[in-house]
């Protein structure tokens, strides 16, 4: 956008999410969508590093021949061969897709930290796979080679068609609903549904004392995104606000059938991770937790539950609910909460 000597000053009224008029992208006051401010400074009190997580045990027990069954290391390979890729393909839509066409300053903020913590989480894969001399040609091909990851990466690349293309623009009634449907794919069915069965796995390693670093990688990994899921969520509801017109009955209708969709694509990778069930959980019980959180994910931006099934994995909301969790913070390395720790 070319600058211009001594123009009006911005209208903070005139500022939206997509297609603001008279909007300076670079100028992050007046500020409007202040919500976007305090996911980018809360995010930032959560910072943390894969490195400051002590591998040492799961480096012993991947070792030992007798520490883990047959298919607790199919499961704890084939979560990791989802989750290698998977952030990589978040952080791609947000500097390709959201970042371009946002033209709100406080929601570009937002987006600069949550491109950062994707790439952190996918340091935190890369890691757990070097600490445990794991195959890397194995786990980072498997988006590629395993049926039921290839099959939801494929799903979810699909929405970067048409908007990745450099001649896309934002501002008409065709191509906003495109960028708002990217939206809904992204957060609601990326970070709202594809990794919960991962993250069941790896809480249930936890549960059993198993894995427990690479558990504890993925309890931060899991703050982060449930912010990135719920920060998706305001952009959806406050794109609804500001371009009610794109809302149509058709387009809900429409996303009622992705996130349906997208549950029977999780529900079958989960059944491919414990082909005989592993700690309890089940074919079925994932199912019924997948269409669970597919629901809650629909409830969030106003749309009808598909599935009105009971959550079977109620442990797998402690997990998500950090603040409770009491020994979370001593076992860090690092405190970013506290300030003063840098001396000149
Ligand atoms: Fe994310």
């Amino acid at each position: 956008m070319p600058i211009t000597k001594n123009a009006p000053r911005v209208d903070v009224n005139k500022r939206r999410i997509i297609n603001g008029a008279d909007t300076d992208v670079v100028q992050l006051y007046p500020m409007k969508h202040k919500f976007a401010w305090h996911y980018y400074n809360t995010s930032n009190a959560n910072h943390w590093l894969p490195t400051e997580i002590s591998m040492q045990l799961d480096i012993e027990e991947w070792k030992s021949p007798t520490a883990l069954n047959a298919e607790e290391r199919q499961a704890f390979e084939t979560v990791l061969g989802f989750f290698t890729t998977a952030d990589s393909i978040a952080a791609n839509n947000i500097v390709m897709a959201f970042y371009r066409h946002v033209t709100s300053p406080e929601v570009r903020m937002y987006l600069l930290r949550q491109a950062y913590e994707e790439a952190i989480h996918t340091h935190a894969y890369q890691y757990i796979v070097e600490s445990l001399g794991m195959d890397q040609g194995k786990i980072f091909n498997m988006y590629r080679e395993a049926d039921s990851i290839y099959n939801k990466a494929e799903f979810i690349l699909s929405f970067n068609e048409g908007i990745f293309n450099p001649s896309f623009k934002t501002g008409t009634f065709e191509s906003d609903q495109k960028f708002l449907e990217n939206w809904c794919v992204f957060s609601l069915i990326l970070e709202g549904i594809f990794f919960y069965s991962s993250f069941a796995v790896m809480f249930g390693f936890q549960r059993q004392h198993k894995l427990t670093g690479s558990a504890e990688q993925i309890q931060y990994i899991m703050r982060d995104e449930s912010m990135h899921l719920n920060f998706g969520v305001e952009i959806i509801n406050e794109i609804k606000k500001e371009q009610p017109e794109l809302w149509t009955s058709d387009f809900q209708q429409h996303i009622i059938d992705l996130v349906k969709k997208a549950a029977k694509l999780e529900y079958t990778y989960a059944q491919e991770v414990f082909p005989k069930g592993i700690f309890g959980m089940n074919a079925d019980g994932f199912k019924q937790y997948i269409e669970h959180i597919a629901d809650r994910r629909l409830a969030r931006v106003g749309l009808p539950a598909q599935f009105g099934v009971q959550n079977p994995f109620p442990w797998m909301s402690e997990a998500i609910d950090l603040s409770k969790e009491k020994n979370f913070f001593e076992t860090r390395v690092t405190e970013y909460q506290v300030g003063g720790q840098l001396s000149w």
